[in-house]
């Protein structure tokens, strides 16, 4: 008798304890369904890393989890653009094909022009590391430029202008030493789209990434460039790219996981 009353007890506790555990992933899936929710049907470049993934608790664990072993301070990373101006950063230069870089980067530089030459003989560096001292006389030309070619433009005018294509000095990833522009043809934007898809495929491999995307103007402030490459190390232009992160993004993701 006693023994029969000990065994019900027992059940009547797993039954509640079923209850519970029931109730409680019933709550949490549906909390799990409206956050996912909330985040695909918001348009800022934050939730949409995290509408990329399947569902917001999901992604950022994920991002934790394969996240490279790299820190938003590393020189590979340094952020340069209008909201992050430097002053002149003297990097140690080494020429590659008659344009200067980062020293540090000078074997990826010449691996990655090799590497889009046998997607497209053509392939050429345009420009490479610039000096602030230089990108303020190259800016001040395009402005006067924009004047000439329309007096009617007020000098604040001209320079909006001129900032869609080329930034003010100090703002430019070009004084970093680790941006290149390579082309197979010498103007912006008119490289053929296949082969820059091609070349875009192929940039992780040697560290770097198409800095301007289209569809990344909100967080880069800058439009779409197809020639102009920034080297960001292996392994995170890989992860950039399989993310879909701006350089910009990027370094929000690491920080926001203490790296
Ligand atoms: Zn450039």
């Amino acid at each position: 008798m006693k023994k029969r009353s000990f065994i019900g007890l027992i059940l009547q506790v797993l039954v509640v304890v079923v209850f519970i555990m029931c109730l409680y992933l019933f709550t949490h899936d549906n909390q799990v369904k409206q956050v996912s929710q909330s985040s695909t049907s918001s348009t800022s470049s934050t939730s949409s890393v995290v509408a990329s993934s399947k569902s917001s608790s999901q992604s950022s664990q994920n991002q934790k989890i394969d996240l490279p072993d790299v820190s938003s301070s590393d020189w590979e990373l340094v952020l340069v653009n209008r909201n992050n101006i430097k002053e002149e950063m003297n990097p140690e230069l080494a020429e590659v094909e008659g344009v200067q870089v980062d020293a540090r980067i000078a074997e990826n530089v010449t691996n990655f022009l090799a590497a889009a030459r046998a997607i497209e003989p053509n392939e050429k560096l345009i420009s490479g590391y610039r000096s602030v001292a230089y990108q303020q006389e190259l800016y001040n030309s395009y402005v006067q430029q924009e004047i000439a070619n329309d007096p009617s433009l007020t000098q604040e005018a001209a320079e909006e202008k001129v900032q869609t294509y080329s930034q003010p000095p100090g703002a430019s990833e070009h004084q970093t030493g680790l941006a290149i522009d390579m082309s197979n043809v010498n103007s912006l934007n008119e490289s053929n789209a296949e082969i820059v898809s091609q070349i875009k495929a192929i940039a992780p491999e040697y560290g770097f990434v198409l800095r301007f995307e289209s569809d990344k103007q909100d967080s880069t402030g800058i439009g779409y460039e197809d020639w102009h490459y920034r080297y960001v190390g292996v392994e995170s232009a890989k992860y950039m790219t399989e993310h879909n992160l701006s350089l910009e993004e990027y370094l929000n993701v690491l920080k926001e996981n203490g790296k």
